[in-house]
């Protein structure tokens, strides 16, 4: 779809989550995509709240739904919501009217569903029969004097087949006589998804819809929509080009409930930094490398859907934690000092970052420095050797490097024999962040200190 852009043309994407949870991976993965898309052109990347269904909308959410965009930078050009376009809505629907694209229908659930089961059990595509189409006037009002209010379906065009060049599917056919012509509006007038998306789509100009698969039949049908609306508006308005994405599972193969869950809440109270999911996800189901990326124009530039593969993208857990750790590594002092520990400097983040797997740990290594550190017991051997290490110890430089050299000399000792028990004095440890940087932050006095206790113990 990027090479396809018109010279121009600025490109406006969209992000239309409707505010009933927190964002999860899922669809941040949609945003960032769509951001991507639009950024990546110089474009413009809009945020749409589809809060339509009042019941269903909160506040809290929306406003979550903005923290969590922001946490991960993935900043709109602008914010709509559908709440406050509902004469929008309505001029749409009366032009749709007018034209004779929508049309009444009496059917309660039970009757539709029977329906259903009637043409299922004779081997016909379950889709709506037009029964409200044969109501002639005086049928309609029968069905209001029985006090039933109608909701509204949109009519398809039998003969106008749907075809388009998808940005990741390639070139896409419908036949629509093989659809159901889709409820647009309720009886108590309230809107269902699929008017309020592509009336919107027109008028905030967007320019390419991008999203999960499981829109692709809504793609069909609004397709239709975009085409009676256009012919029904004085302005100029172009249907967007569409490109679906397939959708992302998890490990085990299906979209778990897990994966579903999987909030941007939950990631970021794990330790997970915003730019290894933006990484991650970036290229999940790419045939580009899923790489510890941490500058988004690296990921911009590579970003191109024609990458993007046919087959479910898998989210893999370990992998998000492997990115996670690789960017942490990476990461400079300005960025993660409002949340390290108390005197923890620049020297300090940069010996133990290569220990961490998320930042919040940064405080038990600094421990290794500040102290308390655990006793450990030493052998007879080793506590003699430990004793000629604080006889060695001095203050230059490269401590370590002096202390070593130095012990190397005076007792032969060499490789694991020569660092481990002095590892283990001076941080009680086995392993740890590397000793010539620990040391300088350890300080002579602390140094000496550990020495002498364990030489002791
Ligand atoms: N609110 C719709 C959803 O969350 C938007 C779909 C679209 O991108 O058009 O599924």
């Amino acid at each position: 779809m990027a090479q396809a852009i018109g010279a121009g043309m600025t490109i406006v994407t969209r992000f239309a989550p409707s505010p009933t949870g927190r964002l999860h991976v899922g669809n941040i993965r949609t945003a960032l995509h769509n951001w991507m898309l639009a950024k990546q052109a110089g474009g413009r990347f809009l945020l749409r709240i589809d809060d339509t269904d009042a019941e269903r909308s909160r506040e809290d959410y929306v406003e979550a739904i903005r923290a969590d965009l922001a946490w991960l930078g993935i900043a709109p050009d602008g914010e709509e919501r559908q709440s406050a376009q509902l004469a929008r809505y309505d001029a749409a629907f009366a032009k749709l009217q007018a034209e004779g694209r929508v049309y009444p229908c009496y059917e309660t659930q039970q009757e539709l569903e029977l329906k259903r089961k009637i043409r299922l059990g004779r081997g016909l595509p379950p889709i709506y029969d037009r029964g409200a189409l044969e109501l002639d006037d005086a049928g309609r009002a029968a069905k209001e004097a029985e006090g039933i209010a109608p909701h509204w379906r949109f009519k398809l065009d039998h003969d106008a087949p749907i075809t388009w060049e998808d940005g990741v599917r390639g070139t896409q056919k419908f036949d629509p006589a093989q659809l159901s012509d889709p409820v647009i509006r309720r009886a108590d007038g309230s809107w269902l998804y699929m008017l309020p998306s592509a009336v919107d789509d027109l008028e905030m100009g967007i320019t390419h819809v991008l999203r999960g698969e499981d829109h692709v039949s809504n793609t069909a049908v609004q397709i239709q929509m975009f085409d009676a609306l256009i012919a029904a508006a004085d302005t100029q308005q172009s249907i967007p080009r569409f490109a679906h994405e397939a959708l992302l599972v998890g490990k085990e193969g299906k979209l778990s409930k897990r994966l579903g869950s999987l909030g941007c809440d939950a990631l970021r109270d794990r330790g997970i930094e915003p730019q290894a999911i933006v990484a991650l996800l970036a290229r999940l189901g790419t045939s580009l490398p899923v790489e510890p990326i941490a500058d988004r124009g690296a990921l911009l530039d590579t970003f191109d859907l024609s990458t993007f593969g046919r087959a479910p993208a898998k989210f893999d857990d370990t992998e998000l934690e492997r990115i996670n750790a690789a960017l942490v590594h990476q990461m400079e002092f300005e960025a993660v000092s409002d949340r390290l520990p108390a005197g923890m400097d620049a020297a300090g983040w940069h010996a133990i970052r290569p220990n961490l797997a998320h930042v919040a740990e940064a405080g038990e290594w600094w421990r290794l420095v500040t102290g308390p550190i655990d006793s450990r017991e030493f052998s007879e051997e080793d506590r003699a050797y430990l004793a000629e290490a604080v006889r060695q110890l001095g203050w230059g430089e490269d401590p370590w490097r002096a202390l070593t050299s130095a012990l190397k000399e005076s007792t032969g000792r060499k490789g694991k024999a020569l660092f481990l028990p002095l590892r283990q004095a001076l941080t009680g440890m086995d392993h740890g962040p590397d000793m010539g940087e620990l040391l300088p932050l350890i300080g002579e006095a602390r140094a000496r200190e550990r020495l002498e206790a364990a030489a002791r113990a």
